[in-house]
């Protein structure tokens, strides 16, 4: 078995799918209650013996806040929530800002929940998954305080806010919808720094729709979809220091 594609951003334990054992899934949370079902996911996988082309994230994002399904006094206890699940959690995440669903006068409390998580993976030394939703502008004078690396999520930004992100370590993960500002991110971004992802099932009806985002960069660039795919499996894999040849499976 060998893997050949990446899909950086799937909530898998939502709807469940068969699994493709060629595909390295990178699995955040946004929530208490789906850091849960991504735990009972994690334990079901390893009784059925799947192979472990798994990463799960733990998060909270900023719209828990704005929903009022995490009250900001939790704060304090993600921590040691976090150290009593890190047998699953690789990187955290889904964490950052949404000014889709909030406003600015909710800037302060999402900031100090996403600052909390950002230093959480500082200090384990854990990539971030960042969500930003017409906040993207303000993400690079938040994380450049923090030595960290990691995944924008569905980066749906400006080229300008990409490559400042970019320089500072990030990597910018690509959904199978089209924009203008997101081809011109495509073409004039390295390679090096794109990922690709489905955040199956709300972008993506289906997991299969990560190879539209292999097929747009594919285009966008004049590159062969295979290569993207390969290329992109191998960025995901650097960043959570991975060797995809020597990746442990369950038999
Ligand atoms: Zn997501």
């Amino acid at each position: 078995m060998s893997l050949s594609y990446a899909d950086s951003h799937i909530h898998i334990y939502e709807k469940p799918f068969e699994l493709d054992t060629h595909c390295l899934y990178v699995v955040p949370t946004y929530s208490i209650d789906s850091i849960k079902k991504a735990e009972l996911f994690f334990y079901k996988s390893h009784e059925n013996k799947q192979p472990r082309n798994l990463i799960f994230a733990f998060g909270i994002a900023p719209q828990e806040l704005l929903f009022k399904n995490f009250p900001l006094n939790s704060i304090d206890d993600l921590e040691t929530s976090f150290i009593s699940k890190k047998q699953f959690f690789d990187a955290i995440g889904e964490i950052g800002l949404d000014l889709h669903y909030g406003t600015l006068s909710d800037l302060g409390h999402m900031q100090t929940l996403f600052e909390r998580q950002l230093i959480l993976a500082e200090k384990y030394r854990c990539p971030v998954i960042i969500h930003s939703r017409k906040a993207e502008h303000l993400i690079f004078d938040i994380v450049k305080n923090y030595n960290v690396k990691g995944i924008m999520h569905a980066f749906g930004g400006s080229y300008e806010d990409a490559s400042k992100l970019v320089d500072l370590g990030f990597m910018i993960s690509i959904p199978p919808l089209k924009s203008k500002e997101r081809k011109k991110i495509i073409k004039q971004l390295d390679m090096e720094y794109l990922l690709i992802e489905t955040d199956y099932p709300f972008i993506a009806k289906s997991p299969d729709l990560i190879h539209e985002s292999s097929k747009m960069i594919a285009e966008y660039k004049g590159l062969d979809v295979h290569y993207v795919e390969t290329k992109t499996l191998e960025n995901l894999s650097k960043l959570f220091k991975i060797d995809m040849h020597k990746l442990e499976f369950f038999d």
